[in-house]
């Protein structure tokens, strides 16, 4: 029987595998994903806050998104509270679940070849084709596909990209979180962020409540806690603010979160990086839905444009020291951050957050434009929120 051949095999199917699926089926790519998991809407691993760049640049659908988000409310480790209000539409959670089977739904459209079940096992390479191996999360059922390119869509911890000799996430923090229904909202929809060294050191606590479902959870560096201990005692501590008494548990979500920045080699000419593959996340916030859609586009174009002229130059556009010049400041920060283990001196820096100065800070922080640069094919970044100064 003959091999089954693609243009390119992407390994993943989270928002960065899909994104790049559907792109490169309408560039009229043949186009292989494969994800080990059986169904898209299990073991998810997101809290799927969408910030305001992505609603507005994106084709998220409006069934996938709930309820608009405006408020949020920062608590000190004494949980002295500070509320910020925007006047626009700041934050949509998203049902995840729902999103990825329609981005899957585009895909098959677009001619894309769906193989769910499938785990990425290894590839070699015999002149410009790529033989990837493929088996079922079992280990049984092997197969060999061909491909001209390969993309490692495959999360913080990417086989693909050891395989394909690129760089490797280093430094990462772990969250983990409880989704439920049925938690009444008192007041409008509102993130609760939590700074608390003794339940998310490095990082956050968080409450999302947007009046339909509730995810409460944890995140911070792992040698410094025990995320599913520390999400209980978290739960425990939040009279007055999430009432769980009458709530249903619907899923546990978790998983690394890498935040050293977007890795400087992400790209080779037999295959390439997206998403948490290649540390497209926000090192400062931890947010990497917005990073993943902008780099997977990017990785489209450029993958399109390099398979139709074999031009290395095309994929010199794909390289992430474009990005980390404009990582910078947000490397910088969650390194201060992630030294702050004294609740005392959060304290502080809580309360010098009401400060005018400060309060803008925290206010770019939350509301702010810049998760993460856009760039052109030619390998520019887009001039547009540097000029607006949101780029944390
Ligand atoms: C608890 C938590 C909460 C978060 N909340 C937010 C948030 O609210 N907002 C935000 O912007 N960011 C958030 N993040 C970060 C964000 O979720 C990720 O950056 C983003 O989902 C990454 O998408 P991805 O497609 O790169 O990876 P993933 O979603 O991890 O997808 C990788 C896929 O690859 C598959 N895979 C892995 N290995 C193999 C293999 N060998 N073979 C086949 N398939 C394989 C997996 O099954 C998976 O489906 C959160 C992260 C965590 C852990």
């Amino acid at each position: 029987m003959p091999m089954e051949h693609y243009d390119v095999i992407i390994i993943g199917a989270g928002l960065a595998g899909l994104h790049c699926a559907r792109l490169l089926g309408k560039l009229r790519l043949r186009v292989l994903l494969a994800d080990r998991k059986e169904s898209l809407d299990t073991s998810i691993h997101t809290t799927g806050i969408f910030v305001r760049r992505t609603l507005e640049d994106f084709d998220i659908p409006e069934d996938c998104l709930g309820p608009i988000i405006r408020d949020v409310t920062l608590y000190s480790p004494s949980r002295r509270r500070m509320n910020l209000a925007s006047s626009y539409d700041e934050f949509r959670v998203g049902k995840m679940g729902q999103l990825y089977k329609r981005y899957l739904d585009h895909c098959l459209r677009a001619g894309v070849t769906w193989m769910p079940g499938t785990r990425y096992v290894t590839h070699t390479r015999e002149r410009n084709v790529l033989a990837v191996r493929l088996d079922n999360p079992s280990g049984q059922k092997s197969r060999c596909v061909t491909a001209r390119y390969l993309i490692g869509a495959d999360g913080a911890n990417s086989r693909v990209a050891r395989d394909l000799g690129l760089e490797l996430n280093r430094e990462w923090i772990v969250g983990v979180e409880d989704v439920y229904a049925n938690v009444p909202l008192d007041g409008p929809p509102r993130l609760h962020c939590f700074l608390d060294p003794a339940i998310a050191p490095g990082y956050l606590a968080w409450v999302a409540n947007d009046g339909e479902d509730t995810h409460i959870g944890v995140g911070g560096y792992a040698a410094l806690f025990e995320p599913v201990q520390a999400l209980e005692r978290f739960k425990s501590s939040l009279q007055g603010i999430a009432d769980l008494r009458n709530a249903t548990l619907i899923e546990r979500r978790g998983g690394r979160i890498p935040v050293g920045g977007v890795l400087r080699n992400i790209a080779c000419p037999q295959g390439l990086l997206i998403g948490d593959a290649a540390g497209a996340v926000s090192p400062l916030t931890a947010g990497g839905l917005d990073p993943c859609m902008r780099l997977s586009t990017l990785a489209a174009k450029v993958i399109g444009e390099y398979l139709a002229t074999g031009s290395a130059e095309a994929l010199a556009a794909y390289s992430g020291e474009l990005f980390r010049a404009r990582f910078a400041s947000r490397i910088w920060m969650r390194r201060l951050v992630s030294t702050i283990r004294q609740p005392m001196l959060l304290e502080i820096a809580c309360s010098s957050l009401r400060l005018p100065i400060l309060n803008s800070f925290a206010w770019h922080v939350f509301f702010g434009r810049g998760s993460f640069p856009d760039v052109n094919v030619q390998g520019n970044p887009e001039p547009a929120c540097e000029a607006k100064g949101a780029c944390l």
